[in-house]
């Protein structure tokens, strides 16, 4: 063995590098956030060659002090926190002083810069242990890093980089999801002296709009829910799609903490239990959703790149964004204030919103607080309800009271003309023709009813007439053993038995045919990730919906007029019904001037 010898600063600084600096989008990020916690309102950035020749980032920031230059490429040196206690309420992305020292070990770095009401400062390092000096230079106030020949001295990390166009999409995409929380700062983005991205500073809600459609397409911006939900110390902000627009890959979640990106697991299991009753087996929400937090409540330094945080109350941190979500989802049903029905194209068959319908905020009203619009009911429904009054009274009788009451009420999802195929039901509504999916509806319809049920009921479950007997690891025993009271309450009662063994002695109904010893298996592991499981509770859903699934109503089956509206009738009283249990539309609505465009009427 060689005796212990001190590293030199350069060798310490590239060791340092080695974890921040990975390829030139992670200089460009560095640099980015410095101008961000500068206070910059325009940043422009110019990429040569993929980043592996220039990167060069100028902003119109507070500037750095002609006496901090040298200081501020050193290890160790930072203006953002001074004590122990700073480090607890960080709000500002950098804090760990060591990102330009960092990047100047291993590439030619220029800094030039000026306060206000000064003149321009320069300092460059070279990549070796150097003496630096900095020099007047003529820049207005702000800064301007360059990093020339990222690499050039550890030949060893340059052999990890891509090519140049796949180096340039990273800083690409960095600079999205930058520009994605960043609303007020304008972005220039060139590439080998092209000008490739241009975002402008976005202060209306509107500016803020388009800049999240020009980046994240305008598909998702027509097909999602805003979010505003807020508790004390707590506010969750941004956009979710909606689960008919769902996709293949987890590729557009962007999920932001006081500012900063994070890819965390926590944030990622409340988004997506909160979709999990109407998302398909494999597909992934989209969303823009910004956390703010109080900088106390949340430790940033956790990991070098600042990709994870960790929240100091994760339970509630967890909840809140579950229930947030959760909440706008559940609203989506079929009239809801703003929200559109998916519209199908009759030609392609392809499934859109409409751009210019007005979007869904928080739900203040639902159904049960429906208020009707004073229009004179359709022709068509008037001649219907007048036939068929007399034949089916009980059913069709609530609508009639209503309808005597006010004499122009259309529900939401109109009244049924016909069924057609046996599959679809024709309805007419005020806005025109509703065509409606009626087993994925009333698949719907029942597990929810079958949910609501179950829930009030849930309390009671069986014994099990001979106690089935579990074998776990002592590790699994020991995570599942603090957990009996969360157990009993989901209505499943278990017992230890010794040191590897326990007893399932009650299960809820509805997991009678479930397999037990992997449900709890399944437990164990959540319990031991994410010190909490919500199995027992997707597996009451997954067979309610199985369950629902088999009960609805087959396609092929006629069903009367009044069949067909009181399914209507449910669907407008029944949380999510604007989606089956796969998330499938249940229904689609053609306005009746769309009905004109397509026969041309009127032109
Ligand atoms: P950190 O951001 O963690 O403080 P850095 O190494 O990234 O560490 O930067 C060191 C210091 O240099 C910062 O604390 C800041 O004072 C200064 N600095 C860097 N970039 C800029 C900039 N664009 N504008 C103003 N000051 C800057
Ligand atoms: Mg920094």
């Amino acid at each position: 063995m060689s005796r212990i010898q001190k590293l030199s600063g350069i060798l310490a600084n590239q060791i340092s590098a080695g974890e921040v600096v990975e390829r030139p989008a992670s200089v460009v990020k560095e640099l980015v956030e410095n101008s961000l916690d500068a206070g910059a309102t325009k940043i422009d950035l110019d990429i040569d060659q993929g980043g592996m020749r220039l990167i060069r980032v100028r902003d119109n920031g507070s500037g750095v002090h002609p006496d901090d230059l040298v200081l501020a490429l050193s290890r160790h040196t930072t203006s953002k926190i001074k004590e122990l206690n700073d480090l607890e309420k960080i709000n500002t992305l950098g804090f760990r002083g060591e990102a330009l020292a960092s990047i100047s070990s291993v590439s030619r770095l220029a800094l030039i810069s000026a306060v206000a009401n000064n003149t321009g400062w320069q300092v460059q390092g070279e990549g070796i242990e150097q003496e630096l000096q900095s020099s007047p230079a003529a820049h207005p106030q702000g800064t301007t890093i360059e990093v020339r020949d990222l690499f050039f001295n550890t030949p060893a990390r340059k052999k990890f980089l891509r090519t140049e166009k796949t180096e340039f999409e990273h800083i690409d995409e960095l600079i999205k999801r930058m520009a994605l929380s960043s609303f007020d700062v304008n972005f220039t983005l060139k590439h080998n002296q092209k000008l490739v991205r241009q975002y402008r500073a976005a202060h209306s809600e509107v500016e803020r709009e388009q800049r999240v459609s020009s980046l994240c397409g305008q598909g998702f911006m027509d097909n999602v829910l805003k979010i505003e939900s807020e508790m004390p110390g707590l506010k969750l902000s941004g956009w979710v799609a909606l689960p008919t627009f769902s996709r293949a890959h987890a590729d557009l979640q962007y999920f932001y903490v006081n500012g900063r990106i994070v890819r965390d697991k926590l944030v990622n299991h409340a988004v997506r239990q909160a979709y999990q009753d109407v998302l398909y087996g494999n597909r992934h929400p989209a969303f823009v959703l910004f956390l703010d937090i109080e900088p106390q409540q949340v430790d940033v330094n956790v990991h070098p790149t600042k990709h994870e945080v960790r929240f100091r109350e994760s339970r509630l941190v967890h909840d809140f964004i579950f229930h947030s979500i959760q909440d706008a989802l559940a609203h989506i049903r079929p009239g809801q204030c703003g929200i559109a029905p998916p519209a199908v194209n009759l030609v392609t068959g392809e499934i859109t919103i409409p751009a210019e319908q007005p979007r869904h905020t928080h739900p203040e009203k639902s159904f049960s607080s429906y208020i009707p619009e004073q229009r004179t009911l359709p022709f068509k429904v008037r001649e219907q309800m007048a036939a068929y009054q007399h034949l089916h009274a009980p059913l069709v009788a609530e609508n009639l009271i209503q309808q005597e009451q006010a004499d122009t009420i259309i529900p939401p999802l109109g009244f049924a003309l016909a069924q057609l195929r046996n599959i679809f039901i024709l309805a007419e509504n005020a806005e025109g023709l509703v065509l409606i999916d009626m087993h994925a509806a009333h698949e719907r319809v029942l597990y929810e009813q079958l949910k609501k049920n179950f829930s009030e009921r849930r309390l009671i479950s069986q014994p099990l007439l001979v106690p089935l007997t579990v074998k776990l690891s002592e590790r699994e025993m020991n995570i599942l053993d603090g957990h009996e009271q969360a157990f009993q309450q989901m209505g499943l009662r278990i017992e230890r038995m010794g040191q590897e063994t326990l007893v399932i002695r009650e299960v809820p109904d509805v997991l009678r045919d479930s397999n037990l010893e992997q449900l709890l298996r399944d437990i164990a592991s959540d319990l031991i990730e994410n010190e909490k499981s919500t199995r027992i509770d997707e597996r009451i859903d997954h067979c309610l919906a199985t369950m629902s699934c088999h009960a609805a109503v087959r396609a092929q089956r006629k069903l009367t007029i009044p069949e067909m509206n009181a399914l209507l009738r449910s669907m407008e009283n029944t949380k999510h019904s604007g989606q089956c249990n796969h998330g499938r539309p249940t229904w689609t609505q053609f306005s009746i001037a769309e009905l004109d465009r397509l026969f041309l009427r009127g032109q």
